[in-house]
């Protein structure tokens, strides 16, 4: 029984330090956690322009390849033609004379008219997609389907 009489006086004065010293380590951990929080949302704005140094820099490489490339690929300009029917032509890619291939295509003058038929007569509004006279005219190179020239009926 003796021994229970000095805990009293060693539990006075150990438990206010315990009790006291996990208040401010709390704060300071909050404060830290805040501070933390703050770097890494200051860490995510840098994050995000860094990026966009090496993008800004990249197209600078890719200005040198078209100028290569363009010397190597040879576009062929699509003429006017004169008439929608087939003609006797010189194909720049085959290199040798050929007779164009024609192709019809729904043009400004396909729309114009069905347009008109389906103010006037509704029921026959889609005859000009199966007129190939309504429509224009791609010539195309039956060897290599290169498109050669053009034929619009509509201006
Ligand atoms: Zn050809």
């Amino acid at each position: 029984m003796s021994s229970d009489s000095p805990p009293p006086s060693y539990s006075p004065p150990r438990p206010p330090p315990p009790y006291e010293s996990p208040e401010p380590k709390t704060e300071k951990s909050l404060e830290m956690a805040d501070n933390e929080k703050n770097e890494k949302r200051e860490s995510s704005i840098r994050i995000g322009p860094a990026p966009f140094v090496p993008l800004s820099a990249q197209p600078s490489a890719f200005m040198h390849p078209p100028s290569q490339s363009s010397t190597l690929v040879i576009v062929h300009p699509v003429k006017e033609a004169a008439t929608s029917a087939p003609y006797q032509t010189f194909c720049p890619k085959c290199q040798m004379p050929i007779t164009t291939r024609q192709h019809y295509v729904t043009g400004t003058f396909t729309w114009i008219l069905v347009v008109v038929i389906l103010i006037f007569f509704f029921p026959l509004a889609f005859v000009p997609f199966c007129l190939d006279s309504c429509k224009d005219v791609q010539h195309y190179c039956p060897k290599c389907s290169t498109p050669l020239s053009y034929r619009r009926k509509f201006f």
